[in-house]
């Protein structure tokens, strides 16, 4: 009989082997060999790298592995039989990782290496890794005493509960409302999709009534996409588009009320909780000697302080402001022109942004699909990393197991010297069934030499959810996936192409929160330039590129209305930068306060009295976004700096395009957690990030 294939420690996870029973069978073992491995290093721990950071490292390794492949399978063939073994599991994993991080006697450890004799011999990365768990250890409460150890825990756990009730009142009141619709008319200008999605979520509300009959429907009515009833409800799948192209007015007004009031009253008012959990906060960071929570959250992230935050809000507001005045300044006019009556309001924006964007640079995403089948694109993400990186990337389905037919194998080798780097697996086509949405990558394991100078390979993956084959044509993608693909793959290389020898440090490990998305959002950058548009497309049928007139459309759409997209941004990013440090102060004593200042600088059209957006603000109230709003502005700041390198070296040369591309992957590539990112960009660029290039790419330069 072989090894239970969570226990085994394989390269390649024999995947068609890991079955909910496997896990049942594998994972108390495991848990249980943990707990002692860790009792036993909690006993006796020697202050040293090898003793207490690459030693706790092994102890949580093969049981990290397992679950790690339980989320995996969870995430990509999800049954209800694999949601068991999570639920069953998962208050032992909790407290697994909860004993590790609230760990006294590890953390002295950590403190006796830092201030003992081993430091000296210590090199960047291997510091680093030791300062962050340092760091880490202290914001989980582990260096606090008696009571105030005490009121931590106490807080954390309240935190907690408050998050999860801040995010189910928001899901509750974004699910209280809905519009039943019978009038085609009041649909009109709804695209067949978005049609398509208001009849399913019609009949999903139905579904139980026409059974019963009790509805006043004929019984088993059902709705369909072109004679309706129609549902719309203020989940933004249908919100979002019904917004962009609902022509009645007063339903597009009806809807932008009903959602801006969300969680504001009732049962599901989150104000009082989202006060609360800004006091414990403030609270939990003084426990920690910080003077607001701020300083906390950043003391770890590249930014630092908030000062910075605010500093480079102040660089992109100046320049993206006037942008945005011309543009509502523009939109006013075509709306004018185009029959609106009565002044541009809340509910207008969307609708004749939607329609300027169609009359100056029209295209539909779908026009697009034949155009870029999914073998041809690949072909061409694999050629730009072969050109920049050096690396050939080579199929070798059939080498291991998958989990889905659909998922494909690829090895990574160095294109010059041949040898074998990485490998990662590619899990491509929408499965809604098991799947979830949206994309992500992923490692099975990082890089890691081992003592006997063998080296553990990177084994990463990637999960799109793009739309699968249909009738006997590839997959055909939009631009849009095709972007998604492209910042997956940047993850996955940073991953793949590392040169750091410690797995605490390798690839995206240790690599600050805020500067993660710096090698995905780079490689965004080169999906859709008029050449690579070039080089990615080919038409299913003829072999034909996208066409010119189209290509320069898709460069033309690329800076439409980034002034007011970017001021949105940034009226979110500096209402949480300063609800978490400046409130409460004499110009801003509460959250309302810090929004209606926020709203005031950057918000063109005054808010609606009944609005209250920080009452479903979830990414800083339940999503782990607090005084982090910023860093998606902050990464893309850094990847577009990063691409800059490439333009100034000329995107026509191809030796200038090689040379820029290697020195990429000689430091940001492959320096990863081991060094900080400030340095690293440095070591690439020469100089500090500056925002030139952000400004200039979204055409918010004069
Ligand atoms: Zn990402």
């Amino acid at each position: 009989m072989s090894e239970n294939p969570f226990l085994s420690r394989e390269r390649f996870p024999r995947f068609d082997e890991l079955t909910p029973e496997a896990a049942r069978e594998a994972l108390p073992a495991l848990i249980a060999a943990t707990e002692a491995k860790v009792a036993a290093l909690e006993a006796k721990c020697e202050p040293t790298w090898d003793g207490r950071v690459a030693a706790l490292t092994d102890a949580l390794e093969p049981f990290s592995r397992a679950w790690h492949l339980v989320g995996h399978m969870l995430g990509v063939r999800n049954s209800d039989a694999w949601r068991a073994v999570e639920e069953e599991f998962q208050p032992a994993v909790v407290r697994l990782s909860l004993r590790v991080a609230q760990s006294r006697p590890l953390y002295d450890a950590l403190l006796a290496l830092r201030d003992g004799p081993a430091w000296a011999s210590l090199d960047e990365g291997r510091r680093r890794v030791v300062e962050s768990a340092i760091r880490d250890a202290r914001d989980a409460g582990v260096g606090l005493d008696g009571p105030a150890r005490e009121r931590f825990l106490e807080i954390a756990t309240r935190l907690s509960e408050l998050s999860t009730k801040f995010s189910n009142n928001t899901l509750d009141a974004t699910k209280a409302f809905a519009l039943d619709l019978a009038d085609p008319a009041e649909v009109a200008g709804l695209p067949p999709a978005v049609l398509a999605l208001c009849a399913d979520a019609w009949n999903a509300a139905h579904a139980g009534e026409a059974v019963a009959g009790g509805s006043g429907e004929a019984p088993g009515r059902r709705a369909t996409p072109e004679a309706g009833p129609w549902r719309i409800t203020l989940e933004m799948s249908i919100y979002s588009p019904f917004q962009q192209y609902a022509e009645r007015r007063d339903l597009r007004e009806k809807l932008y009320r009903a959602r801006a009031a969300r969680a504001s009253t009732g049962a599901t008012d989150n104000t009082a909780i989202l006060s609360e959990i800004l006091a414990l906060r403030r609270e939990q960071a003084a426990l920690l000697g910080f003077p607001t929570y701020a300083r906390l959250a950043l003391d770890s992230r590249m930014a630092k302080e908030p000062g910075a935050v605010y500093a480079m809000i102040d660089r992109i507001g100046a320049a993206a402001l006037p942008r945005a005045r011309e543009e509502l300044a523009a939109l006013r006019a075509f709306a004018a022109e185009n029959g609106a009556e009565g002044e541009l309001m809340h509910w207008d924006l969307a609708y004749w942004s939607r329609r300027r964007l169609e009359a100056l640079y029209g295209y539909s995403s779908e026009t697009l699909r034949p155009y870029l089948p999914f073998p041809r694109v690949l072909d061409g993400l694999f050629g730009l990393a072969r050109e920049l990186f050096g690396v050939a990337i080579e199929p070798c389905d059939g080498l291991a197991p998958v989990w889905h037919p659909d998922v494909r194998l690829f090895r990574v080798r160095d294109a010059e010297g041949g040898a074998e780097l990485a490998h990662f697996y590619l899990d491509p086509y929408s499965r809604p069934a098991e799947k979830q949405g949206g994309a992500w990558m992923d490692e099975i394991c990082n890089r890691a030499e081992r003592p006997d100078g063998s080296v553990r390979l990177p084994l990463a993956l990637l999960c799109c959810n793009q739309a699968p084959p249909s009738g006997g044509k590839p997959s055909l993608m939009t631009l849009g996936e095709v972007d998604t693909l492209f910042h997956e793959f940047g993850h996955a290389l940073q991953g793949m192409l590392t040169r750091v020898g410690i797995p605490e440090a390798a690839g995206i490990a240790n690599v600050e929160w805020d500067a993660v998305e710096l090698a995905s959002q780079f490689l965004e950058n080169w999906h859709d330039l008029p050449a690579q548009l070039r080089t990615l497309s080919a038409h299913v049928e003829t072999g034909e590129p996208i066409p010119e007139d189209l290509i320069a459309k898709i460069q033309g759409a690329k800076t439409y209305n980034q002034g007011l997209a970017t001021v949105r941004q940034l009226r979110f990013a500096l209402a949480d930068m300063d609800l978490h440090e400046r409130v409460p102060c004499a110009e801003m004593p509460d959250a309302d306060a810090a929004w209606a200042a926020a709203s005031a600088r950057f918000a063109l059209l005054p808010p609606l009295p009944e609005e209250r957006f920080l009452n479903t603000f979830t990414h800083i109230f339940s999503g782990g976004y607090a005084a982090g709003y910023y860093s998606y502005m902050w990464a893309d700041i850094l990847a577009h700096d990063a691409f800059a390198a490439f333009e100034e070296a000329g995107l026509d040369d191809p030796a200038a395009r090689a040379a820029t591309g290697r020195r990429y992957a000689a430091t940001i590539l492959a320096l990863g957690g081991s060094r900080a990112p400030a340095d690293v960009f440095r070591d690439f660029r020469g100089r500090d990030p500056t925002p030139d290039a952000l400004l200039r790419h979204k055409g918010l330069t004069a």
